[in-house]
């Protein structure tokens, strides 16, 4: 069934939503609605007409827009799971809207933005905020020609503007008629809190008690808007004014439907006093929705209602004016209507190798909005070291619980955060880490670097991982710790390397910089080593550009990793000192903010990898001559990468012909993945030659002999790992039809390789 999501974050937004989605349940839809805000707001939207909510994101109390946008943002990741809606719909541009639209259009989703023509009051403020609503939609629904018009002018597409008519007509002839009262004037400024000052609003307020009592008429006032402004400027109300502060949100719009004369600065009253044909002045900073002045229905009196003399007694002899809105509820269901069934026939052509998703920009990555807002909230501050700032502790805090773990410490790489993990062992020169011959190199120079000698353990061919019975062959009295790497997001087989280690008494460093979310048994990968690293390099499955952090459940081991990314400076220490040669390593606020705001996407990343990947797998099934991944027995694959080995028996050529034939057509993989195995690099070659390779082996047996101290002889699983690897990559913004393409040109690349 097609799943329509629709965001809520106001009653204005419930009021005028609510007819559309009764509309949208009779045509067969799924209707699942959110509502971000308080308890009471929940009550007063429920009251308008908005369907039960699904689920209830609750902002933080009082605090900035950018935190409160955080949240929004952080609520909207939460309802892509478990699988996104066919279609999202919001409505205007506050937080919700804003937030829900930047992450759901940029996960593809299309985004319907309903109330696309309101236009603000405040240029500075306001309509930026509808310009960014606007660039996270697919479509806007507006309500008239000449907003259309306006939203033409600024670019957007003719054919995704769709003019359906305003959604207040049928909203309010859903309401019981208000019970006739005496006439009053309805005073309902909802911009005066943030922008009045106290010399335009007095005048108004002045200016309308007067006329407002030669022609008797009481002024009710909206207390929204109106008392904090009142309090902030430390004005009080003119007699003959009633601040109706108990009212709900309901109780507001029949106030307004009751009123002989609406004075307010906010567009939406002016669209109200347009269908209700009730007449409408505009003040204080307001400006004109074109079409209800060109109706007859509204006019302008300035900010400190200088016009009113003349334009009151003119408003209330005018005869009701009508509407110049038509009843736009079911055109937009309509709209909605055809999003769900994309328009057939037309056949999609296979995206160009660009269109692949990329993950060395937007096209492949997850970063938007949220991590614009954050990271701007870190500039503003004017704090950007994380020793005084908040989001890089923040950040660490959060992943400490995300991950399972008591500690978590920030670092500006994740070679760093594997350095800060070797150092923490505190190696004596000559020391043997055990390792891999298949990783990045930040994770073994870092061993050098503490005076210990990386010995290499061979690889499993088809895991690239390391095993117990590869790590046995390589312990020796001098064995001090062991690095174990998920390569690629395939856990190691950790068990019996656990159980070897124990035995040994040594501990384990997990280096998950490529395998976040992956798991052996009920437990996340990271949870197992005393320490374990992480990347938030460009590439991995979260980023900040550059940065890394590792985890332990140990207190004195966590100390040990924050005092080397800190210059081993004993903070909060009786006497600090510099008690270790150690590194400035810490990550900046800016980058800290960004990491936050990857942070809640992590989980669906996961999963989403975990989608294409199974998809990849199974269109590659039955390719002859292929080796696929997956999951392992004993846990999951969370797809850093998707590495497959060919078979050069059945293939010719073997892994470089076909990853050739890939990259011809458009598709980027890496045969061999690192080309060599690391002890083949030249510093390892060569290692007499620098200090920081030759200081270890100086103190150590291996260094001894003429030759370098590993040979690829000893390790034929590595070597046949990389003669035989393709790594494709894969993120988690790969469609279903990116899946299919990358697919069809493996196949067709094996096809023409195949010997039969
Ligand atoms: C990326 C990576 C690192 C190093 O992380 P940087 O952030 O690039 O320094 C270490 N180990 C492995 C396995 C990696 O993939």
């Amino acid at each position: 069934m097609s799943r329509l999501l629709v965001p809520v974050g106001s009653c204005s937004e419930a009021f005028e939503l609510a007819p559309v989605l009764r509309a949208c349940r009779d045509e067969g839809w799924h209707v699942d609605c959110a509502w971000f805000g308080d308890a009471a707001g929940l009550r007063d939207a429920a009251e308008l007409g908005l369907p039960p909510v699904a689920r209830h994101g609750t902002p933080p109390p009082a605090t900035s827009p950018a935190l409160r946008y955080a949240a929004a943002a952080a609520f909207a990741a939460d309802l892509l799971e478990p699988t996104p809606p066919t279609v999202v719909l919001t409505c205007g541009h506050g937080t919700m809207a804003r937030a829900a639209g930047a992450v759901f259009h940029q996960e593809g989703v299309p985004v319907l933005r309903a109330n696309a023509g309101q236009r603000a009051h405040d240029a500075s403020h306001d309509e930026r905020r509808r310009a960014t609503a606007d660039h996270a939609a697919a479509h806007w629904c507006v309500g008239s020609d000449l907003q259309r018009l306006e939203l033409l002018r600024e670019g957007l597409p003719a054919a995704r503007i769709h003019d359906t008519g305003s959604l207040l007509p049928r909203a309010l002839a859903a309401l019981p008629p208000p019970a006739p009262v005496p006439p009053f004037v309805w005073l309902a400024l909802e911009h005066a809190a943030a922008q009045a000052d106290a010399d335009t609003l007095k005048s108004l307020l002045a200016n309308l008690a007067d006329l407002a009592r030669r022609h008797g008429l009481p002024v009710h006032a909206a207390a929204p808007g109106l008392a904090p402004a009142l309090e902030r400027l430390g004005l009080s109300l003119p007699a003959g004014f009633t601040l109706t502060s108990n009212l709900t949100a309901r109780g507001q719009l029949d106030a307004a439907r009751r009123a002989r004369l609406i004075v307010t600065d906010s567009a939406g009253y002016q669209e109200l006093a347009a269908v209700t044909g009730v007449p409408c002045l505009l003040a204080a900073h307001a400006t004109a929705r074109p079409e209800t002045v060109r109706a007859g229905g509204s006019s302008l009196v300035g900010p400190g209602g200088a016009g009113l003399a003349a334009a009151l007694p003119d408003a209330l002899q005018r005869p009701r004016a009508a509407s110049p809105y038509e009843d736009g509820t079911l055109p937009l269901v309509r709209v909605l209507a055809a999003l769900r069934e994309p328009a057939t026939g037309q056949p999609i052509a296979p995206p160009a190798a660009a269109a692949l998703p990329n993950d060395g920009d937007h096209t492949g990555r997850t970063l938007g909005d949220d991590e614009v807002a954050l990271a701007a909230v870190a500039i503003r501050s004017g704090t950007l070291n994380s020793t005084r700032g908040r989001f890089v502790t923040e950040f660490e805090r959060r992943f400490a619980q995300w991950l399972g773990r008591r500690h978590a410490i920030a670092c500006n790489s994740g070679s760093m955060a594997v350095h800060a993990a070797i150092a923490a062992l505190g190696l004596r020169a000559g020391d043997e880490v055990i390792t891999t011959p298949i990783t990045d190199m930040g994770a073994l120079t870092p061993i050098l670097y503490e005076g210990g000698v990386p010995v290499f353990a061979d690889v499993d061919p088809r895991t690239l991982n390391v095993t117990a019975a590869t790590i046995a062959a390589q312990l020796t009295d001098r064995t001090r710790a062991i690095v174990v790497t998920h390569l690629f997001g395939l856990p190691c087989d950790l068990a019996p390397i656990l159980a070897l280690a124990e035995a040994r008494g040594l501990p384990v460093i997990e280096d998950a910089a490529q395998a976040f979310g992956a798991t052996i048994g009920p437990r996340k990968v990271g949870t197992f080593g005393a320490m374990a690293a992480f990347s938030l390099q460009q590439g991995k499955h979260i980023t900040c550009g550059e940065g890394g952090i590792v985890a332990t459940d140990d207190d004195a081991l966590a100390r040990r990793l924050f005092l080397f990314v800190n210059k081993a400076w004993g903070y909060g220490d009786a006497k600090p000192d510099h008690t270790f040669p150690a590194l400035n390593g810490r990550l900046g606020e800016v980058a800290g903010a960004v990491a936050l705001a990857q942070l809640p996407k992590l989980d669906r990343v996961v999963r989403r990898r975990r989608e294409v990947a199974a998809a990849l797998a199974q269109q590659l099934a039955a390719v002859p001559g292929l080796t696929l991944p997956g999951d392992p027995a004993y846990g999951t694959h969370s797809w850093w990468k998707f590495p497959f080995f060919v078979d050069a028996r059945r293939l010719d050529g073997g892994a470089p012909a076909l990853g050739r034939r890939m990259q011809q057509a458009g598709v980027h993989c890496v045969p061999r993945y690192i080309q060599k195995p690391a002890f083949e690099c030249a510093l390892f070659q060569h290692w007499q030659s620098s200090p920081v390779t030759a200081l270890p082996l100086q103190h150590n047996p291996r260094g001894a002999g003429p030759q370098p101290p590993f040979a690829r002889a000893q390790y034929p699983g590595a070597v046949r790992a990389l003669d035989e690897v393709v790594v494709l990559p894969i993120n988690e913004r790969y469609r279903p039809d990116d899946v299919a393409h990358v697919a069809a040109v493996i196949a067709a690349a094996a096809r023409d390789l195949d010997r039969g």
